[in-house]
């Protein structure tokens, strides 16, 4: 019987609970998610600023140098068209040739050679060394080349045992009065200082920042990432490639150097056919974030399983208090000597049933139940016995209806009440009559020769029947009236009316 009665725990709040607590732990997932990534976003721009500050500072500078160093060369080329100088002496002249190659720093030698790449004119001095260049670089562009403007050649080391040191030239040609190629004025600059000019600057560890012509030979690195870096050709590398076709700008990419991924800004030295990489070692940039980043996920995570681990408990918490107030309503809707409904939850049904059966015009059959002579029962046995005698009495009711809709309640003393939805007048006698004989075959109570009866009056509604509930209780009780006034232990069934 309690089973039948029993509410069903309501899932809606368990699952709003569960509901509620999970959005809320995506939705802090998803903003912190979101947050860092506009933080890992906003790191990486910074560092492409700072990285291009960098790279503009080290573009101006080199192309002031460059630019020093191309007018040492025009006012060596121009100083040697003048007709005027042959007829001063040679210390004038050498004054006059090299007057501005002075102020260009980590100078090398400034050199005038002829057509054949002899030298006739040498800064450091007036009598130059028989040499001959006719196989540098530097040298063979011009004579192959009018149009070739300000050469940058090549690193190179000098061919004698005196300084290994790396350096390269710039070149321009001469042209004689014709248009001819006359010759070659060149200017050699040590490569050291780009690396004096790099070594000011403060990048971080695993970061460096590079020097390369437009054909992808390095010719500064700082710090040097191996040995043997300076005149490497680096042309064939994806990441220089991808510099050379963009000019200016950066991007994230693995190194096919280090092999690790580093943040490249680069941009071009003015017109010239020089670049300035500078690369960031992505894991020093994004350290500070990753740091955070962990803090932050960290702080996240507990929060999050700090809330699910509330809500779990909260559920359990709601379940322990869903199962006692089901066990409370079930008692507040038990009759506590019989285990029956009490007459609380038999009204409740008998409205609920009521209604039910009047939107779907189904039989709703009640039965009325007294015990027969119960005074007398109670007068030979006590109270005691009186209270034995309900009790089986009632489990014999209950035991004879079966429909999870069906429902036996304690009326009221030794009077019960058994509500039949769905159940026509026919159907329901059937139970009633299961119902009286099952207690007249009881067994007899303490060698009391009269059996236990019971007197059942029957109202079934159909949709031709009672106008109201209270009707229909009415007539049940008429007919139960009828039952005892006509000799007890017996049905009797009321006539439909209206
Ligand atoms: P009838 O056949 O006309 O129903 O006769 P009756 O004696 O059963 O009817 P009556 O209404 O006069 O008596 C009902 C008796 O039921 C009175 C009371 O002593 C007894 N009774 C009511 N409730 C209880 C109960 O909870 N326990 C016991 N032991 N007896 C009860
Ligand atoms: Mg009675
Ligand atoms: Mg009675």
């Amino acid at each position: 019987m309690s089973q039948r009665r029993a509410r069903t725990v309501p899932a809606h709040p368990e699952l709003l609970l569960i509901l509620g607590s999970s959005f809320t732990v995506a939705l802090i997932v998803t903003i912190v998610a979101a947050l860092l990534s506009r933080e890992h976003t906003s790191t990486l721009q910074a560092a492409t600023r700072s990285t291009t500050n960098i790279a503009q500072l080290i573009n101006a500078d080199v192309l002031r140098n460059v630019e020093l160093y191309d007018l040492a060369l025009k006012g060596l080329i121009t100083a040697q068209k003048r007709e005027d100088l042959s007829q001063v002496s040679a210390d004038i002249q050498h004054l006059v040739q090299f007057d501005l190659a002075g102020a260009a720093p980590f100078k090398g030698e400034v050199l005038l050679l002829d057509a054949k790449g002899t030298v006739i004119a040498d800064s450091s001095t007036l009598q130059p060394t028989p040499r001959n260049f006719a196989d540098r670089d530097y040298f063979q562009v011009h004579a192959t080349n009018a149009l070739a403007g300000l050469f940058i050649s090549r690193p190179f080391k000098i061919r004698c045992d005196c300084d290994q040191v790396w350096r390269m030239a710039f070149s321009r040609r001469v042209s004689g009065p014709n248009g001819e190629f006359a010759g070659v004025a060149v200017a050699t600059m040590r490569l050291a200082y780009f690396d004096q000019l790099f070594s000011t600057l403060t990048i971080g560890n695993g970061s460096s920042v590079n020097l390369l012509n437009n054909d992808g030979i390095l010719l500064a690195q700082q710090p040097l990432l191996e040995r043997d870096m300076i005149n490497k050709d680096l042309s064939d590398r994806p990441n220089f490639k991808r510099i050379l076709r963009e000019g200016d700008g950066s991007f994230q990419a693995v190194s096919a150097l280090s092999g690790k991924e580093r943040l490249y800004t680069f941009t071009n030295v003015g017109e010239l056919p020089l670049i300035v990489v500078v690369a960031l070692s992505s894991d020093d940039v994004l350290a500070p974030w990753r740091r955070a980043a962990l803090l932050t996920s960290g702080a996240t995570g507990i929060l999050c399983i700090g809330l699910l681990w509330l809500t779990w408990m909260l559920r359990r918490e709601l379940r322990r208090r869903y199962r006692a107030e089901r066990v409370l309503s079930e008692l507040a809707a038990t009759d506590a000597l019989t285990g029956l409904a009490n007459r609380r939850l038999l009204d409740e049904r008998l409205r609920l049933e009521w209604d039910r059966a009047q939107r779907s015009t189904e039989p709703l059959t009640v039965l009325m139940i007294d015990v027969d002579h119960f005074k007398a029962f109670n007068d030979r046995h006590g109270h005691q016995g009186g209270d034995e005698a309900l009790r089986t009495v009632a489990q014999v009711i209950g035991s004879n209806i079966r429909r999870p809709a069906d429902l036996a309640a304690r009326y009221g003393g030794e009077e019960f009440a058994v509500v039949l939805p769905h159940t026509d007048a026919k159907g329901a006698w059937v139970i009633a009559e299961h119902i009286r004989s099952s207690v007249e075959q009881l067994p007899r109570v303490a060698g009391d020769e009269r059996p236990i009866t019971v007197s059942i009056g029957m109202s079934t509604w159909d949709k031709h029947g009672h106008t109201s509930l209270e009707a229909l209780l009415l007539s049940a009780d008429r007919a139960l009236y009828e039952a005892k006034h006509t000799g007890r232990n017996r049905i009797v069934g009321a006539p439909t009316r209206s």
